[in-house]
């Protein structure tokens, strides 16, 4: 984008932005876009059921005039400090060895971004992204180097894997003789969050444990910046959810961002995205994968590859679960 102005469309009753120098998709031609200012747009999306109270929380944030980035961070450590949710930070599924060992990133609008992978210990892996992200020249640290840096940032050392989730694993390893289980509704929830502030910034992050009962050192796509999330404060943001493997093979979030730079509505673009993930599998089964994303209007859209995928809204005007557009039928 070379150039910005700023205009005031009196007539609508309303602020814009015009951005100018945008190219089409088929030719060199420039289109203006008028992008109406956030203060009255701010709005926070995530996915899952369990999006519902971390957006609450997120959209606290943004409606006392807070950061888009702040929202993020705060919002999900709701979730990851739920003892009940069994994907995401304590209480998350062990991997096959029976530890719990977490993945998270967070990006800012200019750009900025921090991740965890393989991170034992901690709470909050979503707070040690952003840590890495604002106090050290890296994007991402791993494994023993990510959790001696959390605590040297006054992280506490905890025991994430709760009796529940212990159990659980003891029946996996009886049941399944350590056959590694099809990734499914069960068994896999990243939560993974966009927000849009009230001077039109947009932020990402997501957080999870990951794919339950993983090969011990299995990192998914939840670190992995344009694969995990991805945002450009000049276009939109997406992230994503499901079988990591295969979300990492399309770079699934840089893709939807792309899609959007091009012309493309964040519905479309998910879409398409996941058309990408056909394409790129031989063996569809078992495998879902969930997109969500928001353009830098506050427009939304999502898609998954089965049914059975929802995010959470949330906006100046309600809270609400939506039921996401999907390719293929689930069959249990
Ligand atoms: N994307 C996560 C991973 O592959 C899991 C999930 O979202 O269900 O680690």
């Amino acid at each position: 984008m070379k150039r910005r102005d700023f205009v005031k469309l009196s007539s609508l009753g309303t602020t814009a932005i015009i951005l100018d120098g945008c190219k089409t998709k088929d030719s060199s031609e420039k289109k203006q876009i008028v992008y109406p200012v956030a203060g009255e747009n701010i709005k926070v999306i995530s996915t899952w059921n369990s999006g519902i109270e971390a957006n609450k929380v997120a959209f606290r944030i943004l409606e006392n005039n807070g950061l888009a980035l702040d929202a993020i961070e705060k919002g999900l450590n709701i979730t990851e400090s739920d003892l009940e949710n069994t994907s995401v930070g304590i209480g998350g599924l062990p991997d096959a060895n029976g530890e719990v060992t977490l993945d998270a990133c967070i990006m800012d609008h200019e750009f900025n971004c921090g991740s965890v992978s393989y991170l034992k210990n901690i709470e909050n892996p979503i707070s040690v992204a952003r840590k890495v992200m604002e106090d050290t020249p890296h994007v991402m640290l791993s494994g023993k180097g990510a959790y001696d840096f959390a605590i040297q940032k006054k992280f506490k050392h905890k025991e994430l894997l709760t009796e529940s989730s212990k159990l659980k694993w003891e029946e996996w390893k009886q049941e399944n003789k350590n056959v590694l289980p099809a990734i499914n509704h069960e068994n896999h929830d990243t939560i993974a969050m966009i927000a849009l502030d009230g001077k039109g910034n947009l932020s990402t992050g997501c957080t999870t444990s990951g794919w339950a009962y993983k090969l011990a050192g299995r990192v998914g796509d939840s670190p992995i910046i344009g694969a995990g999330v991805y945002s450009d404060n000049e276009v939109g943001a997406a992230c994503a959810t499901g079988l990591g493997e295969a979300i990492i093979k399309i770079c699934g979030s840089h893709a939807i961002v792309e899609l959007m730079r091009n012309g493309s509505s964040p519905q479309e673009a998910c879409r398409i995205a996941i058309e990408r993930i056909k394409k790129s599998n031989k063996d569809l089964k078992d495998l879902q994968v969930g997109f969500i994303a928001m353009n830098k209007k506050g427009e939304i859209g999502s898609y998954s590859l089965y049914s059975g995928f929802n995010y959470a809204y949330q906006d100046v005007q309600e809270s609400k679960l939506i039921d996401s557009k999907y390719d293929l039928e689930w069959e249990e």
